[in-house]
């Protein structure tokens, strides 16, 4: 008898492997798409001056980013926003370390990590949000890299890997199961964003057209990769329903 129903399990697991195949390959049908609800949160990451043409750190195109954010924050009840916030003298800057340039690597206590140009400096006009962004429902911004020896690419962890910023748990108090990462760049803030929002349990997506990247040495196509091996789904906005 209990061999019967290993075997009935087994022709379960096959037959439902073959429909996950079959639905993957076909288009998605409007009742099939993820749904922006109220469990759903917007995370827009680091839309600042600096990551944009004309600042210190810019992203090719990372004001194209703007109004494709403020439409698709339309659509959400919550809106998270990310802000990188150095102090000046950042250990992430190359300017703190004598005879290296921006985006050499050097080894940090936690790690390796790209060195930058002076960024987000607390307090200074490259920091602020980019003053077209209009997302008047966003209810709480989560400022990072504020602590001197310690760089955050992510909103939910420092780059020490352990340091939580308290996302995490903004969002699990409020019942936020889904997150739509969006914002600059794709390849390293948005990319460790989106991570940790899926190591963190919630159903993680990321709008491609409504994000641009640095691509140094390859670490779009990596993100991307890392990305989807986390669970995170590329996606477009369309391609969101509600
Ligand atoms: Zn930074």
């Amino acid at each position: 008898m209990s061999n019967t129903i290993v075997v009935d399990r087994r022709s379960l697991i096959a037959g439902a492997t073959v429909l996950s195949v079959v639905a993957a390959l076909r288009p998605l049908q409007a009742q099939e798409k993820p749904m922006i609800d109220a469990r759903t949160a917007l995370i827009v990451v680091d839309v600042q001056n600096d990551f944009c043409p004309g600042g210190s750190l810019a992203v090719g195109k990372g004001d194209e980013v703007v109004a494709v954010i403020n439409a698709l924050g339309k659509r959400f009840a919550s809106i998270v926003l990310t802000q990188d916030w150095h102090p000046a003298g950042h250990s992430s800057f190359a300017s703190s370390h004598p005879g290296k340039k921006p985006f050499e690597l050097v080894q940090m206590p936690y790690g390796p990590q790209v060195l930058w140009p002076d960024h987000c400096i607390q307090g200074t006009r490259g920091a602020e949000f980019r003053a077209d962004l209009d997302l008047p429902t966003a209810q709480t911004i989560i400022r990072k890299g504020y602590r001197p020896q310690i760089d955050s690419y992510s909103g939910f962890t420092e780059a020490d890997r352990k340091t939580p910023t308290g996302l995490g748990g903004y969002l699990r108090e409020r019942g936020v199961t889904r997150a739509v990462v969006v914002g600059l760049a794709t390849d390293f803030c948005v990319s460790w964003t989106a991570q940790d929002a899926a190591k963190a349990g919630l159903e993680t997506l990321v709008v491609e057209e409504a994000c641009r990247a640095i691509d140094l040495n390859g670490s779009l196509a990596k993100a991307w990769t890392d990305m989807t091996a986390l669970g995170v789904k590329r996606v477009t906005a369309a391609e969101l329903a509600g």
